[in-house]
């Protein structure tokens, strides 16, 4: 499978000096509970119609992006380069230092509050973070969190049925070296 890369509008620089050593996932499905189609994109690249769907009326205008998606089917879409800074976190905190989106990699998937995520994007996510960190040498295996956990109290995601095991599980059997993930992620442009 290969690796689409989108480009987003919604992204800038990260601050001067930033050290990019965190993951942040997130889970996403528009509209909500519908898997498929190209809504996320859409999304993601400030074009969504709003007057597709009812839901898509209050998010068309949303400025967000992330770094990557992972779809149920474990295919890899790119928005951002992973130097530049992804809008996915917003309000948030980790460990003391506010506003994660300025050192963290934004990884959605799609997904909901009431859906197992599959097993080919857990695979997928375990070689995706092994990837990153050919390059980010600090993004650490325990530096990898939820939306849920750097803003508590207004997000989710990526939610109840995101099993933190599981992906160990797939990290500790993607350990070396550079994963059967061979396609080149984009860095800078
Ligand atoms: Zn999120």
């Amino acid at each position: 499978m290969r690796l689409r890369y989108l480009p987003s509008p919604h992204r800038d620089a990260r601050p001067a000096g930033a050290v990019v050593d965190l993951v942040v996932l997130h889970a996403i499905s528009l509209p909500p509970g519908h898997f498929g189609g190209r809504a996320i994109d859409e999304l993601f690249l400030g074009r969504l119609n709003p007057r597709e769907h009812p839901y898509f009326k209050g998010v068309a205008k949303l400025k967000v992006s992330a770094h990557f998606l992972i779809d149920r089917q474990g295919q890899v879409t790119q928005y951002v380069p992973v130097l530049k800074r992804a809008w996915h976190a917003g309000v948030s905190r980790w460990q003391g230092r506010r506003g994660c989106n300025d050192f963290s990699v934004g990884i959605e998937l799609e997904g909901d509050e009431h859906t197992p995520f599959t097993k080919v994007q857990y695979m997928t996510l375990a070689g995706l973070i092994r990837t990153l960190q050919t390059r980010l040498s600090q993004l650490r295996d325990d530096r990898i969190v939820g939306h849920q956990h750097v803003a508590p109290e207004r997000k989710w995601d990526p939610g109840p049925h995101f099993d933190w095991g599981v992906l160990r599980w797939w990290l500790a059997a993607s350990l070396a070296p550079p994963p059967a993930f061979v396609w080149p992620l984009i860095w800078e442009e």
